[in-house]
């Protein structure tokens, strides 16, 4: 099981679109794929038409399972969406709480991690919807995965907020004694627009490797796609916006073919 976390503390800069969008790819190939909704805004479960405050349970039980000193009962709280080899584990707006109510807890850090790995023979991927927050969510999502995704929006405010972002990752990744790969994917590219232009520049000279070498244009299918509940590649597999995200979807599985061959060669 690999787990890829998406993560910005910005709004509105594609994180949802990228996790739905690699799901509905990877679950094409005939993977198992479970996505997961950290964000109590609750965005990638409204998208597959889940009520985030169903009775079926919630990322949220989890980290109550984790309070009451329960074994986390993951699998039940797993929802099979309308895409054959795709499951939601569902956010709960309850789950804006868990930073006040968790509080005082041990291990309230590593409540999705241990959850996943209880799990891990179900699926092949697994990809995490993290809330914009730095707070105990993100840090669950971030001490989960192996890969960071990183999307950015390309406008002039966008390098704003990366910088803070990528520094504190690095920080929680050094306090964890954990090494964390990142990819920053520059969405919502419009080449047009010299703001879209000059950020992608601004981008390239300041986090060279780290940055996707192509960008995920403007793509009104992608938003269509989510009106249709539906991952964009079932419903529009011909759309520039999905053939962006396969080409996406290949960068991201070479960088882990080559992280997993440094490792072997130890
Ligand atoms: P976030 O999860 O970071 O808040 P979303 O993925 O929800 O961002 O995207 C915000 C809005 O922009 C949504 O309405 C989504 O459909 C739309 N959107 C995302 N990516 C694109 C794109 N490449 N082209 C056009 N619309 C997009
Ligand atoms: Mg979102």
């Amino acid at each position: 099981m690999k787990v890829w976390t998406v993560s910005n503390q910005k709004g509105g800069v594609g994180k949802t679109t990228t996790a739905v969008t690699l799901g509905g790819l990877l679950s094409d190939w005939g993977l198992k794929v479970l996505l997961v909704d950290l964000d109590p805004h609750a965005s990638l479960t409204s998208y597959f038409r889940i009520n985030p405050d169903q009775a079926g349970g919630s990322a949220y039980n989890l980290f109550l399972d984790a309070m009451e000193g329960k074994a986390a009962r993951t699998r039940s709280y797993i929802q099979p969406s309308t895409v054959e080899g795709l499951s939601v584990l569902p956010a709960a707006t309850a789950l804006a709480s868990v930073e006040r109510k968790g509080s005082g807890f041990d291990g309230m850090g590593l409540v999705i991690s241990r959850a996943l790995t209880a799990i891990d023979p179900d699926y092949d991927y697994v990809l995490i919807d993290s809330p914009p927050l730095l707070g105990v969510l993100m840090i669950n999502a971030l001490a989960a995965c192996k890969r960071l995704i990183i999307p950015v929006q390309t406008e002039f405010l966008a390098m704003k907020g990366l910088e803070r972002m990528v520094a504190t990752l690095e920080m929680i990744c050094k306090s964890r004694n954990k090494a964390l790969d990142y990819t920053i994917v520059p969405t919502l590219f419009d080449r047009r627009t010299s703001a879209s232009v000059q950020t992608l520049k601004a981008l390239r000279e300041t986090y060279g490797a780290h940055l996707w070498g192509s960008v995920i244009p403007i793509d009104t299918k992608l938003r269509d796609a989510s009106q249709a509940g539906l991952p964009a590649s079932t419903c529009f597999p011909g759309s520039r916006g999905v053939a962006a995200y396969s080409s996406l979807l290949d960068g991201l599985m070479r960088k882990e073919g080559l992280a997993e061959a440094k490792v072997a060669s130890g």
